[in-house]
């Protein structure tokens, strides 16, 4: 284990002047430019802030919460992380101070001190490398994330440990790469290099000179101007980058590459790697900047007006696109405006709906609404999670008659609980990671959409939920045209289920959001945009024959 540690190469992504850079995007497009060279990488996050995952924080503060194959909760970076490269990243990719903290002071409680004074220094930045290298095992490159910015009290102890890293095991192995901004001052009309310079400032009173600087700007950086910033910073000319905003991210692999990121990275790091193969990216690009059609989906949720909060959905979404050669747009509804508005106005032009994931009982009846909306004018429908369950209650109340159906997660004491709680789930108290969380295997019903859509028998999926379909209702369910099309192996639990004689209209009770790529547009996905794409030439040629 220990020479394997040597054998890994370490580079560090820290971010200053401002927050929501894109360190994720850059660290994930390192990671895809690496893996084009064949080497074999990982991607971690580590996380200032002192909760111990963000399972239980609002999405209104901190966007999505991304799920790994293991079941962890984890920043939606990994999402970013996974979508751009082949790794498949695990628990221990996603840690926190929190996490790193109680790991520490349980070793305390113990007595594993044997009596010394525990610190910052050695003992918390001791635990974030073994964090660190435990997530690297067996890679040739591992690429961390440090959350924050340059400057934040609570990122000290990170950036200290990446400062012991760099000395214990050289330049060779260890590089860091640093994201600023250079902003454009309207009123000069000029670009601005001083806070990057305070920004590397910072960070080389701490110890830590940056090997590479990635400026992000609107504009294109002039050359004399990126020449001043290596002087000033101290770093090689070559060696400093320009991230200008692009249309997509997806883009920005590329870009960098153009500029010799990579290169400069395996010429730093010493490593030997095959010249890169970047077919696949090319490719990417050249769908996204020709589409055939272009169409729009409703995402009708509660989290509607926070950014990143259905992340995973909108990049899915984007795969759907590049696999079907359309553009597709989103449009969010509130689902609380579905009820003062009313469906039609609030789904008005939309080529299909998606109800995405969701907790607490706010916005429910604007959903159902909305998903029997789509039912009744035949437009494509997704139900994720929440969404699927909701299409239950829609189905339930609408089609079988049963007017108090519900959910037992807002309506305890209703008499047609469709979606109720396992056993298992009953006495759960602790609001932390007792969820049923992570990869789970879904068989697939012969002759459906779904088993149509994958073209295999058995998927794995990943969940986040706590309540399940109510199997006691299938029966009812089935006499009225529904197909549960995806179920557990031992046939308990539903997994997916579609109506017949519809278009699209789909409802699972995972997350296939989560493992859709630009590479693979994730089936359900790709079916789901395929149908409103095939639904809205249906509308025009109709309307040429009128
Ligand atoms: N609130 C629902 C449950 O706990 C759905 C969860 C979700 O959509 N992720 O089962």
């Amino acid at each position: 284990m220990q020479r394997k540690r040597h054998h890994t190469k370490y580079i560090f992504v820290t971010g200053g002047v401002v927050s929501s850079l894109g360190k994720g995007i850059v660290s994930a497009s390192v990671g895809a430019l690496l893996e084009t060279r064949g080497l074999k990488i990982s991607i971690s996050k580590a996380d200032p802030y002192i909760n111990v995952d963000p399972g239980t924080m609002s999405p209104i503060q901190h966007g999505e919460v991304f799920v790994t194959e293991d079941g962890a909760e984890t920043d939606l970076d990994l999402g970013h992380y996974e979508r751009f490269t082949r790794a498949r990243l695990n628990r221990h990719n996603s840690f926190s101070s929190g996490q790193v903290y109680d790991h520490v002071l349980s070793k305390e409680r113990r007595g594993d001190y044997l009596g010394t004074t525990v610190q910052v220094v050695p003992h918390i930045t001791g635990q974030i490398k073994e964090n660190i290298f435990r997530a690297s095992e067996g890679v040739d490159v591992a690429i961390v994330e440090i959350g924050g910015t340059v400057g934040d009290i609570e990122s000290l102890p990170y950036l200290e440990t990446i400062r012991q890293m760099r000395y214990e095991l050289g330049g060779e192995n260890v590089v860091c790469i640093h994201l600023t901004l250079v902003p454009y001052l309207a009123a000069a009309k000029e670009l601005k290099t001083k806070p990057t310079q305070h920004s590397v400032k910072e960070l080389r009173s701490i110890g830590i000179q940056p090997d590479f600087l990635l400026c992000r700007a609107e504009r294109e950086i002039p050359s004399d101007l990126l020449r001043k910033i290596a002087v000033f910073c101290n770093v090689p000319g070559d060696q400093v980058f320009q991230a200008v905003d692009m249309d997509s991210i997806y883009k920005i692999p590329l870009m960098l590459h153009q500029q010799g990121l990579d290169q400069s990275l395996v010429d730093n790091l010493n490593i030997w790697a095959r010249s890169p193969d970047l077919r696949e990216w090319y490719s990417i690009i050249e769908r996204l900047d020709h589409p055939k059609q272009n169409i729009k989906i409703a995402i009708v949720g509660k989290y509607t007006d926070v950014v990143d909060s259905y992340k995973s959905i909108e990049e899915a979404l984007v795969h759907a696109g590049i696999s079907n050669e359309a553009a597709v747009s989103v449009v969010y509804v509130a689902a609380q405006d579905v009820i003062a508005k009313g469906p039609s106005v609030c789904l008005e032009g939309v080529d299909g709906v998606i109800v995405p994931g969701g907790f607490g009982e706010r916005g429910t009846e604007g959903m159902i609404r909305s998903i029997e909306f789509a039912r009744c004018q035949n437009l494509p429908f997704l139900g994720i999670c929440l969404g699927m369950q909701l299409a239950s209650v829609e189905v339930a109340r609408n089609i079988l008659g049963l007017h108090t159906a519900d959910s037992l997660e807002f309506a305890p004491e209703t008499t047609e609980p469709v979606i109720f709680l396992m056993e298992e789930q009953k006495g759960v108290t602790n609001k932390g990671g007792t969820m049923r969380l992570g990869s789970y295997p879904c068989v697939l019903a012969k002759s459906s959409k779904a088993r149509e859509a994958y073209g295999k028998d058995t998927v794995m999926e990943r969940h986040r939920h706590r309540y399940e379909f109510n199997s006691q209702y299938r029966s009812r369910f089935e006499e009225a045209g529904v197909v549960f099309s995806g179920t557990s192996p031992d046939d308990k639990l539903v997994e997916i289920f579609e109506l017949q004689g519809h278009p699209w209209f789909v409802a699972c009770q995972f997350h296939p959001e989560l493992v859709s790529r630009p590479m693979g547009a994730h089936p359900l996905f790709k079916g789901f945009v395929f149908a409103a794409s095939k639904k809205k030439q249906d509308k025009k040629s109709t309307r040429h024959t009128e």
